[in-house]
């Protein structure tokens, strides 16, 4: 196994027992990329120099920055391109960002920073993060490790290629209705969304502000949690940001230890349409956690159905207010040779953003308009409310909600592209979480006939983060997927002559 798959604790281990410089490891990670992203497309920007800086520098320092230590410190981690990177370009995967360089970090990234993790690209995204395969940026698509005629899931897609290929050791997605759990879940990782406000938005570009959460893709369940003790926690810079959001990586072991794990499952909203291989991985791996200990019940979640369609109009609506700042005027590019105003902000716009941004905004900004509010908007907070209550009073009775995190496994590439419905419903599983603010992880649990991926996620109650992720160890331990290379990957080493 080459440096690239380590795990990102057995990474920080390495540089700290000095049996690998940090040159050595950017330097794996960087020529990984330069065979494989051709084809893969995980980056939109590669931060070559900077990484091969830092890291020669640190090599110098005895035992790396004053006060960093491992895990973290030298380790390669992939940032979602619409996450602000101070003086790297943030796209967003949009034609009108596709010169724009922040002038400030997001705190997330800042945060990564002081931990001594180097930045090691921006990844590619559906335009804004609108979209489930990573085929709606402006950059082109982005093709799956495991089968390179199929999806990555999205819209962190480029996050998760990237991990799934060795050419980050983790990464951060952005989940508003599932972007960080379904691409984990279709490349073979795990994928955490936070509680709302456990990490902090600022330097996060607005999509829909009440359900976008800052995430993390990465190989195992213990990396994940280094990751995200670094990032969480409260920040004075964004206002819906928690006090009581810090998650600590260390596990203090006590879930599942004092009595058996009360676990949920909708059986009744998820079953019907389901994909066989997902359904046959959802049973096995429920008969696998039984035997440990696990008490499942079947659980009903009478307002699940209505996710969809309350999820597209709260999202629609909201992003159709954010993006309104794309004018020409304010950020990114303008589109001139008019004097009129007007004509500017609509050839700017008309230029500058894709399809299914345009759809979505007008679709929000219809929901929003006097006569169709009381119709569309109101009726879809509502239905968010019930969405909630559901999960609230499912979650006194027991601790966890398990269901799958896709319907299918990774589709192939256009498969639903010109069928916004066909991609909307593939979020199925995963917006409720969002609309109720909860956490949730997606966790490898098994493999199609045909060797692809498929993903489950357990879902926690509102700041039960750190029970969330210990319940997600056992899970891991209990589950001991073996460990495959994916298809796809092995394909494009071997042709490329070996990358590390
Ligand atoms: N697929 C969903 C959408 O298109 C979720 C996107 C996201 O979580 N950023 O809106």
């Amino acid at each position: 196994m080459g440096i690239c798959e380590l795990s990102l604790r057995e990474m920080g281990s390495a540089v700290a027992r000095r049996k690998v410089s940090p040159a050595e490891l950017v330097e794996a990670h960087l020529s990984r990329i330069r065979v494989c992203d051709p084809t893969l497309r995980a980056y939109v920007t590669v931060n070559e120099a900077e990484c091969e800086r830092l890291a020669r520098d640190r090599g110098r320092q005895s035992g790396g920055p004053p006060g960093v230590a491992a895990p973290l410190n030298c380790i390669p981690i992939a940032v979602k391109d619409n996450i602000c990177t101070k003086g790297l370009r943030t796209t967003c995967g949009s034609r009108i960002l596709r010169n724009y360089v922040p002038p400030y970090d997001a705190t997330a990234v800042s945060r990564l920073r002081d931990r001594g993790c180097l930045l090691i690209g921006k990844t590619n995204l559906d335009e804004f993060g609108m979209g489930s395969s990573t085929e709606n940026s402006f950059f082109g698509p982005t093709r799956n490790p495991w089968d390179l005629e199929r999806v990555p899931g999205g819209s962190s897609g480029g996050s998760a290629a990237a991990v799934a290929a060795g050419m980050a050791a983790a990464a951060l997605g952005t989940d508003t209705g599932g972007s960080v759990r379904q691409p984990a879940a279709l490349c073979g990782l795990v994928g955490y969304k936070p509680t709302y406000g456990v990490v902090s938005r600022r330097g996060l570009v607005a999509f829909a502000s009440s359900l976008d959460q800052i995430g993390v893709i990465a190989r195992t369940v213990e990396d994940t949690a280094a990751v995200l003790e670094a990032v969480s926690g409260w920040d004075a810079w964004d206002s819906t940001s928690a006090r009581r959001g810090q998650v600590r990586a260390r596990q203090t072991g006590e879930v599942g230890k004092s009595g058996v794990l009360r676990v949920g499952v909708p059986w009744g909203f998820f079953s019907e349409g389901l994909d066989p291989d997902v359904s046959d991985v959802t049973r096995a791996v429920v008969s696998k956690l039984e035997k440990e200990r696990w008490a499942f019940e079947e659980i009903d979640l009478p307002h699940a159905e209505y996710s969809i369609a309350a999820y597209y109009l709260v999202a629609d609506a909201e992003a159709s207010s954010n993006l309104a700042r794309y004018d020409g005027v304010r950020y990114g590019e303008r589109e001139g040779g008019t004097d009129d105003l007007w004509e500017m902000y609509v050839r700017t716009r008309t230029a500058g953003l894709g399809t299914e941004v345009k759809r979505r905004v007008m679709l929000g900004t219809y929901a929003l308009s006097a006569g169709y509010y009381e119709a569309y908007y109101l009726r879809a907070q509502k239905a968010r409310t019930l969405i909630k209550r559901d999960y609230e009073e499912v979650l006194r009775r027991v601790d966890l909600v398990l269901m799958p995190t896709s319907p299918t496994a990774a589709f192939r590439l256009g498969e639903k592209l010109h069928d916004p419905l066909a991609m909307y419903l593939s979020d199925v599983f995963t917006v409720g979480v969002n609309l109720a603010g909860l956490p949730a992880v997606s966790l490898p649990s098994g493999y199609s006939r045909s060797g692809l991926p498929i993903g489950l996620q357990l879902i926690g109650r509102a700041f039960e983060d750190q029970t969330l992720l210990e319940a997600a160890r056992l899970f891991e331990q209990v589950v001991a997927l073996e460990a495959r290379t994916p298809a796809g990957l092995k394909g494009l080493l071997e042709s490329g002559r070996g990358g590390a």
